[in-house]
């Protein structure tokens, strides 16, 4: 019988080598959490993680100033906009970047085709239109709305962002353009000091734990669906609200992570929406538990995904 299996696109580069062990962003994270979703079973010899391409210039210059993303991929970016990104920019970086812009909107189309799909990288909200931030180059949610929409399979999308920080490039990016809502439910003390405000944002107190912070996500996603109907959602499932996060300051628990989750994939397929997941941060040194982490949105996702597919087969033929 085949087997359908959720959508993963995932791509040994999208760990930079140039970035060392000990960096404060854990880039080995990228190649343990796509190691953990063989371990668990997420991809088999049979059904592979799906790989991307690089994006192009003109797919990233949709969302980014076009002089800054010719210095990207010239690696002729100036001093003060590396350092303000936090990574020298090499040619193993550019390529990283665009290929988790890729991964992104292949995971757009996947998902408008198959209901859920996934990218193992992603998530870098704090780049804005005109450079990046905060380990973020390109901001791949942003420029995969964007082809989405050039290419007219989509006119409308929301953005769910859970990572601990404020969305900032993303809210940026889309700041003017009523096609998209972005809501960003994160630590009101976490960086970035200076906000950029999002269509809908939930500054969380530093500390907050597991029920406090389903309670406020549950009620921002209602907020958001019930004031804009989009045609494709995107979930930013930065781990970084960890209790155990070098960099955030809430509180959550394993289970909590896992229970958000589950929570915001609930939400958006219970309306039928098609749903793409991306990583986001996370900034513990231990790697291997932060792929553990990383991989429940993978496994959330997949769970959704197989009952959505058992019940369009029953849907289909009458039998399961
Ligand atoms: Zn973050």
């Amino acid at each position: 019988m085949f087997i359908q299996m959720l959508p993963i696109f995932y791509h040994d580069e999208y760990d930079a080598q140039t970035v060392p062990d000990g960096h404060r962003f854990p880039m080995r994270k990228y190649r343990e959490t796509g190691r953990v979703l063989k371990e668990i079973g997420l991809v088999s010899a049979r059904r592979p993680f799906r790989r991307p391409k690089p994006a192009d210039f003109d797919m990233i210059a949709l969302a980014h100033d076009p002089d800054y993303v010719r210095a990207v991929f010239d690696q002729t970016v100036d001093y003060r906009t590396a350092r303000t990104i936090g990574f020298e920019m090499t040619h193993a970086v550019a390529m990283r970047s665009r290929l988790s812009c890729m991964g992104t909107y292949l995971s757009g189309k996947a998902a408008l085709a198959e209901g859920i799909a996934c990218n193992a990288a992603g998530g870098s909200h704090h780049a804005r239109y005109t450079h990046g931030a905060g380990f973020c180059v390109f901001n791949d949610v942003g420029v995969a709305i964007r082809a989405l929409q050039a290419t007219r399979q989509i006119s409308r999308a929301l953005v769910v962002d859970c990572d601990v920080h404020q969305g900032d490039g993303t809210a940026d990016i889309f700041q003017h353009d009523d096609s998209v809502f972005t809501f960003s439910l994160h630590c009101e003390t976490n960086w970035p000091v200076r906000k950029v405000p999002s269509s809908l944002d939930i500054g969380l107190d530093a500390g907050l734990n597991d029920g406090a912070y389903l309670a406020e996500l549950d009620r921002g996603l209602a907020a958001s669906l019930g004031s804009f109907q989009p045609d494709i959602v995107f979930y930013n499932a930065g781990v970084d609200p960890h209790a155990d996060d070098r960099l955030g300051k809430l509180s959550l628990t394993d289970q909590g992570i896992r229970k958000r989750d589950a929570l915001v994939i609930r939400r958006i397929r219970e309306r039928g929406l098609p749903l793409v997941c991306v990583m986001g941060g996370g900034y513990s040194q231990d790697v291997q538990h932060l792929a553990r982490l990383h991989a429940m949105v993978f496994e959330e996702a997949s769970r959704a995904f197989t009952s959505t597919s058992k019940a369009h087969r029953v849907g289909a033929d009458g039998s399961s």
